[in-house]
């Protein structure tokens, strides 16, 4: 079983222990200690402790430190890659990616975070001067989900950091065996500055999120977890940074290349199975462009192969945990009781012996009342409907509770900045789905959630302003007891 890790050692722990699995095996792959209250005190005392020194490390200082757990995340970037397949499905390529892209997150806090600003204001009277500084919010705990481990842990803990917090992080219980590989790049930060508790979220989680040493939550997680961490920040008054789902849309206008958005679209659709917050989980087809694009849709999508993702072969790796399985086979199953058709996929694959895999499923004929369509899915689907007009595709776009992303394909000026104008997300993709950029801000409106990471937008969330109003001549004021000059000046 593997241990915690607080305040820079590996505590030993006499914790239940709770397995971790391979979802394409079912085999289990180690196990992590089930986290309690005590564990999250002790974690929550090191992150205090840590942080009277780490706040004052100078910038450049904490630039090269947060640039060397770069360095050592890449060095053991095929080890990381490799674990997050076993234990969380997707391709290699895309877990080897992912390590990439949370070293690359560590490297443009590094520099961001040395480049932080105040502001100076014009004073009120003269022999003032007014101005403003950032300050940490102090420890933050930070949670986040399964789907990208490293990477979601690494956009809350690396602009934390930055920022001068010190920070509790916990993993998800389906996918905490990368992280804590990761503690080798995190022996670079001074002990306690960054921990690591395993555990269920009703038990560790919920004990980070109410106690009273935690000073911020950062939460990347399901809706209903939001609304939960959300209740409880408010009774304390805590700022509760919350990233939740999504239901994203994505529109091909007429003017399409259907090649490249067929392409885009089965790609948007099922990348790591369909479990990404920004998966395109609703399909907007011109009528005009609609036979051809689902035909040539469907002709690629037979070409994926479902797969171990340590088999370089893979295009698509199995879904999470059983209760997804069975989550996304009765939304497909009740989709086609309906009415909507399976023109690829619509089942669970019997290809292996083993392993939680579905096949990746274009469904049409679907009405946006289907719980499909509505909601979010969580899995390889890909639910297509037909619009007629650029106020119908809009209308559609927006019909669902999430924020998140928004695709769309067409290269005609006026439609595309309509769209982006009209649809409500916090990032709207023209012509190339899904990408982040470090620099660009990323989260969702409505639903998802209010606040923003990545970008200076990504480290302000995790710093608070303070307005310092400076008076460099000690005199008495008109306007002090006794009122009768101040009056009498009236
Ligand atoms: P989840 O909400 O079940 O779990 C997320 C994390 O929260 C886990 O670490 C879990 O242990 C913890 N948790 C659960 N209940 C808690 C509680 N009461 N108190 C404290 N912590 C608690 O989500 P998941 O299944 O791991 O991830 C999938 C969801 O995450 C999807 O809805 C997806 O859209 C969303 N997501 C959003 C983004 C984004 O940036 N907006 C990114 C990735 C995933």
């Amino acid at each position: 079983m593997r241990k915690q890790w607080i305040g820079g050692t590996w505590s030993r722990t006499k914790r239940e222990p709770i397995p971790v699995i391979d979802p394409a095996t079912e085999e289990v792959l180690d196990s992590v200690a089930r986290g309690t209250t005590e564990d999250a005190d002790r974690a929550v005392a090191a992150a205090r402790r840590a942080l009277s020194d780490w706040r004052w490390v100078p910038g450049v200082e904490k630039a090269a430190t947060l640039h060397e757990v770069a360095r050592r995340m890449r060095v053991r970037k095929a080890e990381l890659a490799r674990q997050m397949t076993l234990e969380g499905g997707k391709p290699y390529c895309e877990n080897h990616d992912e390590v990439e892209w949370s070293a690359a997150c560590f490297d443009y806090y590094a520099e961001v975070g040395r480049d932080s600003r105040g502001s100076s204001l014009p004073p009120v009277a003269a022999h003032q001067v007014n101005f403003t500084i950032q300050e940490p919010y102090g420890v933050v705990a930070a949670i986040v989900p399964w789907n990208y481990p490293l990477l979601l842990l690494s956009w809350k803990v690396a602009p934390a950091l930055a920022a001068g917090n010190t920070v509790v992080l916990k993993p998800s219980e389906e996918t905490p065996l990368a992280t804590l590989d990761l503690v080798s790049a995190f022996e670079a930060l001074p002990p306690g500055v960054l921990n690591i508790v395993t555990g269920y979220g009703r038990e560790v989680g919920e004990a980070l999120v109410v106690h009273p040493g935690t000073d911020l939550v950062a939460l990347t997680g399901s809706l209903a977890t939001g609304i939960r961490v959300g209740e409880l920040c408010a009774r304390q008054v805590k700022k509760a940074h919350l990233e939740l789902g999504g239901n994203d849309p994505f529109i091909v206008f007429p003017d399409a290349d259907l090649n490249v958005a067929s392409k885009g679209a089965v790609w948007a659709a099922f990348l790591n199975a369909g479990q990404v917050c920004t998966s395109a989980k609703r399909f907007f087809i011109f009528e005009e462009i609609y036979d051809e694009f689902v035909a040539r849709a469907v002709k690629f999508t037979r070409s994926l192969k479902l797969g171990h993702g340590l088999d370089p072969a893979t295009d698509i790796g199995p879904v999470i945990n059983p209760k997804q399985l069975a989550d996304l086979e009765a939304r497909v199953a009740e989709a086609v009781a309906a009415g909507a058709r399976a023109l690829t996929g619509g089942k669970r694959s019997r290809k292996f012996a083993k392993g939680l895999f579905y096949e990746p499923t274009i469904l049409v004929d679907v009405r946006p009342e289907m719980r499909i369509v509505a909601t979010e899915t969580f899995g390889p689907t890909m639910p297509i409907q037909k619009v007629r007009t650029i106020d119908e595709a809009i209308d559609a776009a927006n019909a669902q509770e999430y924020g998140l992303g928004a695709n769309i394909y067409t290269n005609n000026m006026e439609w595309a900045m309509t769209a982006m104008e009209r649809i409500t997300a916090g990032t709207f993709w023209i012509n190339d789905p899904l990408t982040d950029n470090e620099a660009g801000p990323f989260g969702g409106m409505k639903k998802t959630g209010h606040s923003r990471e990545l970008g200076i937008e990504g480290l302000d969330e995790f710093r608070e302003t303070k307005h310092v109003h400076l008076d460099y001549k000690q005199e008495l004021k008109p306007y002090w007891y006794p009122y009768k000059k101040y009056n009498a000046s009236r």
